[in-house]
């Protein structure tokens, strides 16, 4: 089968290594006969691999004691729900930082929570979020947190430094670029992120939370509430075990390829290399302020939507696939996450060449 490099922005690439490990093992995980599917959740066998996938991820983030670690459903999308209802509970407020598509679904989410009141304390909507607001802590009102996208999948920009606020925790979206870069977990009073990036199967949604703010949490319903869910050890109904066990290989992974130092090395060197070729290319621009540049997803444009098409069309004939830009930005995007290969980049930009030389004016 011919090599395709797969550029989508979620689901998105895996490693290759656990791909095979997941298919040797399928029918008969450890040698129990058994399917790691079809295996209990209240089974060692399970609670070895939950073990073990907290005990990688805790050394691959550097994450201390005083943080719980939860295997939760339910997207980031249910974050953006979760984190205010839990959260929010003395002022009621919440400051956000508002960088885009997925913090604006953020807020609209909190708005929905009764009783709290949300407030947009920086934007970077005046420059078509093509660049990161300037952030300082006289921004900050009096609120519960501040939510922050470290990592915006559909603009491409990213936050390389963590803002620092006063007395208030950051609550920190990192669905896109968890793994991939090096973030100080005690920056942040909780940290979420979709696994369908860098970390495995859609369907697992990773919390990192500090124990005291579970601790003042309110009473919910078990599957919203953090208190409930750290004191079930995210097993309060069927967890999601096959993604939970697909993200425990790509731990194992990750520390065996060097750890998130060696990947942001990494990502840094691939983007580098497509973030250059943009900046020299005649016909293909990045539209992101190079300060605010993401290592994870790099949108591009030719600035004509008829030439973008047919790019995305000789990628596609070069087996480049998941290009097409997101429908609000519009031209291409390449998602350059923790499993691409820099194969992947060089050959797109042969590609892009090999256009540019018969589209150049
Ligand atoms: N936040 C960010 C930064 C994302 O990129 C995404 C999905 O692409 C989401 C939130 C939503 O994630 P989910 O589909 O897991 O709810």
């Amino acid at each position: 089968m011919a090599i395709v490099y797969n550029f989508s922005a979620g689901p998105a690439v895996m490693p290759k290594e656990v791909l095979e490990k997941v298919q040797r093992e399928l029918l008969s995980y450890k040698n129990s006969g058994m399917s790691v599917m079809e295996i209990s959740h209240r089974s060692s066998l399970f609670a070895d691999i939950q073990k073990n996938a907290e005990g990688n991820l805790r050394k691959l983030m550097n994450i201390p004691d005083e943080y719980d670690v939860l295997f939760l459903q339910g997207g980031a999308t249910l974050q953006f729900t979760m984190a205010p209802m839990n959260l929010a509970i003395n002022k009621k407020k919440i400051d956000f930082v508002d960088t885009g598509h997925w913090a604006q679904r953020a807020i609209e989410e909190a708005r929905l929570v009764d009783g709290i009141e949300v407030t947009q304390i920086t934007s970077g909507a005046d420059s078509k979020y093509t660049s990161l607001p300037e952030i300082d802590d006289s921004l900050q009102e009096d609120a519960d947190y501040v939510h922050i996208t470290l990592n915006n999948t559909i603009e491409g920009t990213a936050f390389k430094i963590v803002p620092t606020f006063k007395e208030v925790p950051i609550i920190g979206d990192m669905s896109s670029n968890i793994l991939g870069q090096r973030y100080n977990v005690t920056d942040f009073g909780m940290i979420y992120a979709g696994a369908q990036k860098n970390i495995g199967p859609a369907g697992l949604t990773v919390v990192i939370i500090r124990h005291d703010l579970v601790e003042k949490s309110p009473d919910l319903p078990a599957m919203l509430s953090y208190k409930k869910l750290v004191a079930k050890n995210s097993t309060l109904n069927t967890p999601p075990v096959f993604a939970i066990y697909c993200a425990g290989l790509v731990f194992e992974w990750l520390l065996a390829q060097g750890g998130v130092d060696e990947m942001e090395k990494r990502n840094r060197k691939k983007s580098k290399l497509l973030y250059d070729y943009l900046d020299s290319s005649s016909v293909f621009q990045s539209p992101v302020a190079i300060e605010s540049r993401s290592l994870t997803n790099i949108p591009f444009v030719t600035g004509n939507a008829e030439l973008d098409k047919q790019f995305i069309a000789l990628a596609n004939d070069n087996n480049l696939v998941g290009l097409k830009g997101h429908r609000l930005v519009g031209g291409m995007r390449a998602s350059l996450y923790n499993a691409f290969p820099i194969e992947g980049v060089e050959k797109l930009i042969t590609v892009m060449e090999k256009f540019e030389l018969e589209h150049k004016e």
